[in-house]
């Protein structure tokens, strides 16, 4: 299990990610990656190996604006760790981002299942699977949260997930069960992170997330 760290709030959340992501470096990891709500749309930048080479190709497409977004640090259980495998993972409309420590046990059933629905995957990850369904029940009840709900009851394993949608812009959803997830309350900004050192920095109000807790920061 790696590294998660979100913020929504006012400030360029590039600058917050990078940095939560360096404290979590001392865990290890094999690739890194992170999620923006931009405008239109969402926009997902990985890279495999050091953070330096996440920041390289951000670099090159800085998104200075975005002030909800999310970043992992991960450390493979399924698929190698290339660019691809790396979260977050879209959903098959890219309308949802979704970054996840942990190992979901039922995923090879649910992929099934979404492949005979028509869903295609990119990545070799149980991760794929749980922004995949997400998207498939979201499409199917027209509401996130409900879609949510449907989220967690399906899923079995260990999970602390961290995601954004494009028609929520200004909100960051966290859940946990049987890995460790803690949510930042700032001034004006919220925080998740899965480890309290990525959020010492800016704030010490912090809550520890109990196992099926669901919650959204705005
Ligand atoms: N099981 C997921 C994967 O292999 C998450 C690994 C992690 O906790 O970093 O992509």
């Amino acid at each position: 299990m790696c590294g998660i760290v979100g913020y929504v709030g006012k400030r360029n959340a590039q600058d917050v990610l990078l940095d939560g992501l360096e404290k979590l470096e001392y865990r290890g990891y094999d690739s890194a990656g992170v999620a923006f709500v931009r405008q239109g749309g969402l926009r997902v930048v990985r890279a495999k190996g050091k953070l330096a080479a996440l920041e390289e190709k951000l670099a090159q497409e800085p998104v200075s604006t975005a002030t909800c977004a999310m970043g992992h640090t991960r450390w493979a259980t399924h698929g190698v760790p290339n660019d691809a495998n790396a979260h977050p993972h879209y959903s098959e409309s890219e309308n949802i981002a979704l970054i996840h420590n942990g190992i979901i046990e039922n995923f090879i059933a649910l992929k099934e299942e979404l492949l005979q629905k028509g869903y295609t995957f990119r990545s070799e990850t149980d991760t794929e699977v749980v922004a995949q369904l997400l998207d498939y029940y979201y499409s199917d009840c027209g509401d996130f949260f409900e879609a949510m709900n449907r989220l967690l009851h399906a899923v079995d394993g260990a999970y602390a997930l961290g995601i954004i949608c494009a028609d929520y812009p200004d909100r960051l959803v966290a859940a946990r069960k049987d890995a460790p997830l803690l949510l930042g309350f700032g001034d004006g900004e919220n925080f998740i992170a899965s480890d309290v050192t990525a959020l010492i920095r800016h704030t010490r109000d912090i809550a520890y997330m109990d196992d099926g807790e669901l919650a959204i920061l705005s």
